[in-house]
């Protein structure tokens, strides 16, 4: 079998040494002759994996000891709905910032969960000199008093990224979903950080969940228990049957994380991969990317070709050469290439050595 690498936007490519590590140890995890998905989760071996695993996140992002960390069922969008059934209930407002996809979709599940009279929104991105461009506005000098104030700092499907983290007045809740892990972010300034695991943790299902303790003493509703993250700080995660298999993937993506140098080491290889793809991009009239610089998402980059009419046989090109998922989300069309953690360098190079020569053969 051929090199393949893998662009899609989720469920992403995971590390190889973590799969290899997988298969090796399918059938009998820990000499226990049975594999990890046959185990207990209240078993010694389990709970130790567990345990090292949330040591093992709390050293890679640097999560101070007032927080939380749980492992969830339900993916992103998941906790769409339980920062409402949370923080919101049938008491107050929350303000949703909207820069792309994903965060029209959270505010949208807010709504739906307790209608318009309590969900405000704020459109942050607008074009710029024909580029799409965040405006995060003064909250400083805000009267309101939100319950919190939640966006996504990288919309994996419009590629938009934002660096820098938000001050305001009230708990910040961000999706991190597609750039957890994928450079240092500091954890104090946020209320709530939660991830979908496909993009840079591990298998779909799992949800990873950082919460400020003190939050979770306000006066809430009822969430459904399954929802609820004091249920789920108080059982350690375990409340229910956790997805066992994706914590273990998760735990081996996080020592692997841990072994090539951290979340420092892997921002230096993702902005190196980044830079190589949007130079790739600007150089060539061939291609053009929406986004201000500033703004150009990291892990998930948008491109479009200038003759859209070659866009089925870009992607039948660039198949045959084992680059496969570059098909942009059908609502922004183009191509996009998601280049998660464990996308290596070699595979960048080999989709703008592609690019590039597939822009020469058919550069009139
Ligand atoms: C993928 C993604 C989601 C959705 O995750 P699901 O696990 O499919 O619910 C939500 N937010 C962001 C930013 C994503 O990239």
């Amino acid at each position: 079998m051929s090199t393949v690498y893998n662009f899609c936007a989720g469920p992403a490519m995971l590390p190889p040494p973590v799969l290899a590590k997988a298969q090796a140890e399918l059938l009998d995890w820990q000499g226990q002759g049975v594999s990890v998905m046959e185990v207990s989760h209240r078993g010694a071996p389990f709970i130790a994996l567990a345990k090292e695993s949330e040591a093992d996140l709390r050293e890679l992002m640097n999560i101070p000891d007032n927080y939380h960390v749980l492992f969830m069922h339900g993916g992103g969008r998941g906790q769409f709905a339980a920062v409402v059934n949370n923080f919101l209930g049938n008491h107050g407002k929350a303000l949703y910032l909207i820069s792309g996809q994903w965060s029209k979709s959270a505010a949208d599940e807010a709504i739906r969960l307790v209608g318009e009279s309590q969900v405000d929104t704020i459109e942050i991105v607008s074009k710029v000199n024909g580029l799409n461009k965040v405006t995060v506005p003064d909250f400083s000098v805000s009267s309101e008093q939100y319950r919190y104030l939640h966006y996504c700092p990288n919309e994996t499907v419009n590629g938009i990224e934002m660096f820098e983290e938000i001050d305001a007045p009230w708990p910040v809740i961000a999706d991190m979903s597609s750039t957890i892990m994928s450079r240092p972010v500091d954890v104090s300034k946020f209320g709530l950080i939660y991830a979908g695991a496909q993009k840079n943790i591990g298998p779909s299902g799992l949800s990873i969940v950082i919460v400020r303790k003190d939050l979770l003493e306000l006066p809430i509703v009822n969430p459904s228990s399954i929802m609820d993250y004091r249920i789920a700080a108080q059982h350690d995660s375990m409340f229910n049957t956790p997805p066992t298999f994706a914590w273990y993937l998760a735990a081996e993506v996080f020592k692997w994380l841990k072994q090539i140098g951290g979340v420092a080491a892997i921002e230096g290889m993702n902005k190196q991969k980044a830079e190589l793809l949007y130079q790739c991009i600007d150089h060539l009239p061939f291609y053009k990317n929406g986004v201000d610089p500033q703004n150009r998402s990291r892990m998930n980059v948008t491109f479009q070709l200038a003759d859209e009419d070659l866009n089925k046989v870009f992607l039948a090109d660039a198949e045959a050469q084992g680059l496969v998922a570059l098909k942009g989300h059908r609502i922004v069309g183009g191509m996009r290439a998601s280049i998660y953690n464990a996308m290596p360098l070699e595979g960048v190079q080999k989709l703008v050595d592609f690019m590039t020569d597939f822009a020469e053969k058919h550069s009139a």
